[in-house]
């Protein structure tokens, strides 16, 4: 049971702030990407100076920056971050969100109203079904809901407001980061650690209630460019070489039963060709690469590198360049020197009554970089589901559990 004491606001401040545009955009090379993002940065800077929060700046990239000074005297406390993006991904519109609230949702499908053709079905959303009863909020049909991440904004937003109207709960410095661009792969680009000052940080961007992730994947990217020999086609018998059948060869020894996004799983690693073109002379095939250790990226890189040799045997006088490039690392390796940043939170979850599940993500995230950057920061679930589409919902009492998790975080760290 939430604290009865508390005045939740997560709900009445998701609703709001998800009608507010803030889509990323992926073609623009502006900070932010999209100006209206600033909308709902320079709305919470509004909220928050009015709460009573004075050390605030929306700062000229578009971060919000926010301290809520500690009330413990008596000795030092670490300085703790909470962090959120404030942009939504541009794979679905988040124009004129129109959020409804389903309260105490008694597990029948959830058609929208403005595209009746849209439902969410507990069939197909099994994490729904475990929310029978929970207040419920999603988009109606025809944009994104934009949990993913104003449920996290919503939840910070409530922490800060709780710090004030409650002096009795403990806590150090509070740091509240508030990020663009997060959906477009930028979202940390414009940190300023040194503002920033905190000794580590938790994302609130998770989904699941009582998920907690502290690991991520090690990723690479990887080109190999194929070269040919070039001949005359009406003279070319012994002499031509096609660099694009050398490619479309290797390509064909690719695996897809293992090794493959389509065939992995949990740890499993994987490569993936994202693109590929070519000539006469050369072909080239892009690939990423997946793994959540350095060693399996190695094996990985190793295991094209043979099917690349394989190929250029099989076609007398081709020949074959591979260049990796890092892209990111497993949170875990910083998270691993810091088991503190972790421990407050699995020890947060349990005093708010939740089992902490440790779980990996299959992709990257800020708190991976700014873990890096020298912010340990693993992310905590917020209850967003089915982000990224019309069909995404959020439960109200998920995201009142992660207003009590994080109060936890602060009154653990304190003691
Ligand atoms: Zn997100």
């Amino acid at each position: 049971m939430p604290n009865e004491i508390y005045s939740y606001t997560v709900a009445e401040r998701l609703m709001r702030y998800v009608q507010v545009d803030t889509e990323a955009d992926p073609n623009s090379s502006t900070v932010p990407s999209s100006l209206k993002q600033l909308n709902l940065s320079r709305l919470l800077v509004d909220e928050l100076k009015l709460m009573g929060v004075t050390e605030v700046e929306l700062d000229a990239n578009g971060y919000v920056y926010a301290t809520i000074p500690g009330n413990v005297t008596d000795k030092k406390v670490p300085v703790i971050c909470f962090c959120s993006h404030v942009d939504t991904a541009p794979d679905c519109s988040g124009n004129n969100v129109k959020p409804i609230l389903h309260k105490q949702w008694n597990g029948s499908d959830i058609i929208l109203p403005d595209d009746t053709g849209i439902v969410i079905s507990p069939n197909e959303h099994p994490y729904l079904k475990e929310r029978i009863g929970d207040d419920i909020i999603t988009a109606s049909g025809l944009t994104l809901l934009g949990a993913d991440d104003k449920a996290g904004v919503a939840i910070i937003m409530n922490v800060a407001q709780l710090l004030i109207q409650h002096p009795e709960i403990k806590h150090g410095d509070v740091k509240i980061l508030f990020t663009p661009d997060e959906e477009i792969g930028r979202g940390v680009d414009h940190v300023d650690m040194k503002k920033l000052s905190a000794d580590f940080g938790y994302t609130l961007d998770g989904g699941e209630r009582g998920h907690l992730e502290g690991e991520n994947f090690c990723a690479d990217s990887c080109k190999i460019v194929f070269h040919g020999v070039s001949a005359h086609p009406g003279y070319a018998k012994g002499k031509m070489v096609n660099a694009q059948k050398v490619a479309a060869y290797f390509m064909s020894m690719l695996p897809y039963n293992t090794n493959a996004p389509e065939s992995t799983s949990g740890y499993q690693g994987f490569v993936h060709p994202v693109a590929s073109g070519g000539e006469l002379e050369t072909a080239w095939v892009q690939f990423i690469i997946r793994d959540f250790k350095e060693e399996g990226l190695k094996q990985l890189t190793n295991m094209l590198h043979d099917l690349a040799e394989q190929a250029t045997k099989k076609f007398e006088g081709a020949s074959f360049t591979l260049d990796v490039k890092e892209q990111y690392r497993n949170m875990k390796q910083v998270l691993d020197n810091h088991p503190h940043v972790m421990g407050f939170a699995v020890e947060a979850y349990k005093r708010s009554g939740l089992q902490p599940i440790i779980t990996n993500i299959r992709g990257g995230t800020d708190g991976a970089r700014l873990s890096f950057m020298g912010l340990p920061c693993p992310n905590i679930f917020t209850g967003e589901m089915a982000i990224h589409s019309k069909q995404e919902y959020v439960s109200v009492q998920d995201m009142m559990k992660a207003v009590d998790v994080c109060l936890q975080i602060l009154q653990i760290a304190s003691e």
